[in-house]
């Protein structure tokens, strides 16, 4: 199957490997959709090709614009593994030679030589099951397309002080519109439906796609009905040595409160404690001490 996938990508685009362009009948924005940034995250790649077996059954196309869909690391996804030499989503703009980091230049290039009005990145989880919106906050036109096209809740709102090297933030530079979904666990099978719901309402926000592709009528009805949950980046944590969290957090929820004054975690040098009440968001169960991070710290705000 992964293979039989790779194969139909590989050389589909001439102008970006594992990639494939769907064209409309009149000229309209050019979108951008990745899957599988991380090898063993396949919803966004199964969303794509559910979608395009959608167009092909009705022999329709978009009806103006473009869509440049791209398996983001092809290797890994062979393998189902996350990634072959570094973490593809924290290698953008693309200096390293590694794996990744060539990966991530030839996919920078792409977005640097076409005027993308906006790009969708899909990805799951690893630990837990719950569904999140990820986007740059500096940029308003971020937050404005995650609530115009997802019934998501719960937001990771970032600074760009905080993290670095995301495909999104190589989009947002270009002045594209661009945001992260998360759609659950891995191994969760709605996954690729969640995927496909995005994508389709991804396109028809940008209107590439009517309403006989539209997503499912709940999918849609359930867009802006609830209040949304901000968690907005106040620092990073750093595995720093010796660093381990001294809160218990749970798999299942976003955010786990630190009420003021109570400590959260401790390394070598200091003991951490919340100077007001704090949210701990995507804490890691192991912490390694080459990653990038090991948590944020955020603040929560509901709108
Ligand atoms: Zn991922």
């Amino acid at each position: 199957m992964r293979k039989e996938i790779l194969n139909k990508l590989k050389d589909a685009n001439p102008k970006l490997s594992y990639s494939i362009v769907l064209e409309g009948k009149e000229k309209g924005p050019h979108l951008m959709i990745f899957g599988s940034v991380h090898g063993n995250e396949p919803a966004g790649t199964m969303g794509f090709f559910k979608f395009q077996e959608e167009l092909d059954k009705s022999k329709a196309t978009l009806q103006k614009g473009k869509l440049t869909f791209v398996l983001g690391n092809p290797l890994a996804f062979e393998k189902d593994v996350r990634f072959i030499d570094e973490n593809l989503n924290r290698a953008f703009p693309g200096s390293q030679d590694t794996y990744e980091g060539k990966r991530a230049k030839e996919i920078s290039e792409y977005i640097e030589t076409n005027e993308i009005e906006a790009l969708l990145d899909i990805h799951s989880l690893g630990h837990g099951d719950f569904k999140l919106v990820i986007y740059n906050v500096e940029s308003e036109k971020n937050q404005h397309l995650a609530r115009s096209i997802s019934p998501i809740v719960d937001h990771f709102a970032y600074h760009l002080d905080h993290v670095s090297g995301l495909l999104v933030e190589k989009a947002t530079q270009h002045g594209a519109s661009s945001m992260v979904i998360e759609t659950g666990n891995h191994t969760n099978p709605e996954g690729a439906l969640v995927a496909l719901n995005h994508l389709k309402s991804f396109l028809a926000h940008y209107q590439l796609i009517g309403h006989q592709f539209a997503p499912t009528t709940d999918f849609q009805q359930s867009i802006g009905q609830q209040e949304t949950c901000i968690y907005e980046t106040l620092r990073i944590l750093k595995p720093t040595p010796g660093f381990r969290f001294t809160v218990d957090f749970s798999d299942d929820e976003v955010g786990t409160l630190i009420p003021k004054d109570s400590p959260y975690a401790q390394d070598n040098k200091r003991q951490y404690i919340a100077e007001r009440d704090l949210y701990l968001v995507m804490p890691h169960k192991e912490i390694t001490y080459e990653d990038h991070d090991v948590g944020f710290i955020c603040i929560k705000k509901t709108i």
